[in-house]
């Protein structure tokens, strides 16, 4: 096991109910500005429960927040978040709205232009304070450090993170995913999926705790993934799900362990280039990205086919391949295509979003580094 140093100070007040939690967690005299995005939100009730848990501390409420967030959105947000002397933001909704209030904290403080943070050129000095009551179960974002903010102006799709935008609070309540569309349902079982395989399935370094726990959320996500989509309704298979893709990207599995993110890394400039969803991005490149790097993953994917798939049977390779297209069945049965002509796209355009990973330095991703633009091409081109 490799050395760690892990810090995860957010606060999870998790089942049915505990939305008027947030009444004990919101300091007293807080004025608390709340961010949503759509309105599902206003639709579903989960706003009405918030306003009832926060009382006179909800100063302003600024909903609009798009999937993929954006930038010149969020700083409208900032704008009126300084304007009303804002000093504690609750984000209600899904990855995106936790994403894009993470960019609205730390960028209210900030004295320079705060597209710099998103760039590397500015760093969060301080933030205000966040909470989260989360509505869809994929990101891990409720519990994480890190945030991606689209820039539509640009075609830029860019990662931050910092210790300051932690939630001090998430709540997860499995009744709140009840009105997901399907699409939204399948989309975060492959982003939690994906999340974990990006940290387990490098190579060996003898971490036990973090291998059973990723095979545990990967076959927790292969058992309940297929039963939310069959039943939105059922609780305790949504409470497994929305835990699990929290646990997936909350520190813990990645302790200790060589972590990839190509797939990530690709799937991000696939959706500024062509709009898809994150989670399709993801379906789309991890069964190519795997197949691509058999070699040096393969005593991973070894482990892989045996602990997640039961495959035990034939030679190394046959497992292997049984391994990948067990991925790819699971993900077209959620209902996500594995190729990017399953969407309507007309011209995929490839050239494109290796200019992007070029232009954003993404050019030695992945555990060993090796994931050149050129086996970013040969992944793509796979995968079309
Ligand atoms: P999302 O973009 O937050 O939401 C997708 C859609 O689901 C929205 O249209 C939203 O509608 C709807 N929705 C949310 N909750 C709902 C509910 N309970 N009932 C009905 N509809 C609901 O989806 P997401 O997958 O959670 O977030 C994706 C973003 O997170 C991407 O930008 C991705 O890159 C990023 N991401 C972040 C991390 C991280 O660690 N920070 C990790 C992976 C991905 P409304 O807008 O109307 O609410
Ligand atoms: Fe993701």
């Amino acid at each position: 096991m490799n050395n760690f140093n892990l810090y995860v100070p957010t606060r999870i007040l998790f089942g049915q109910g505990q939305i008027a939690g947030i009444a004990k967690q919101v300091p007293a005299g807080a004025r608390v500005l709340v961010t949503y995005g759509g309105g599902s939100v206003l639709a579903n009730g989960v706003m009405a429960q918030v306003r009832e848990a926060l009382g006179e501390r909800l100063v302003a409420e600024f909903g609009g927040i798009e999937p993929n967030p954006d930038y010149a959105t969020l700083m409208r947000a900032v704008a009126l978040g300084r304007e009303q002397a804002i000093d504690f933001v609750l984000a209600v909704g899904g990855g995106s709205v936790a994403d894009g209030s993470k960019f609205i904290v730390a960028a209210m403080p900030y004295e320079g232009d705060p597209w710099e943070l998103l760039t590397g050129q500015g760093k969060v000095k301080s933030a205000v304070p966040l909470g989260v009551v989360l509505t869809l179960a994929a990101t891990g974002s409720e519990m994480n450090s890190g945030a991606v903010i689209s820039r539509r102006e640009t075609g830029d799709k860019l990662y931050f993170g910092s210790e300051k935008v932690f939630p001090r609070f998430a709540v997860l309540d499995p009744s709140t995913l009840f009105s997901l569309p399907p699409r939204q349902t399948a989309n975060g079982v492959v982003d939690a999926f994906v999340h974990t395989v990006e940290q387990y399935l490098t190579y060996p370094v003898n971490a036990k705790v973090q291998d059973r726990m990723a095979e545990g959320l990967l076959l927790t996500l292969i058992e309940e993934g297929p039963k939310v989509l069959e039943q939105p309704g059922d609780y305790d298979a949504r409470a497994n799900v929305m835990w699990a893709a929290t646990m997936a990207l909350n520190g813990y599995l990645g302790a200790g362990v060589p972590q990839d993110w190509s797939t990530h890394m690709l799937g991000h400039e696939i959706t500024a280039v062509h709009g898809l969803d994150h989670a399709q991005t993801l379906a789309i490149v991890l069964p190519a990205m795997l197949a691509a790097r058999r070699a040096p993953k393969r005593a991973k994917l070894l482990q892989y086919a045996e602990r997640v798939w039961g495959l035990r049977e034939g030679s190394e390779d046959a497992r292997i391949d049984a391994a990948i297209a067990a991925t790819r069945a699971f993900f077209e049965r959620m209902g996500v295509p594995t190729k990017l002509s399953g969407h309507a796209i007309s011209e995929p355009r490839l050239d494109a979003i290796l200019a992007k990973l070029q232009a954003h330095g993404m050019t030695q991703l992945g555990e060993h580094g090796d994931v050149t633009l050129d086996v970013s091409r040969a992944v793509l081109e796979a995968a079309v």
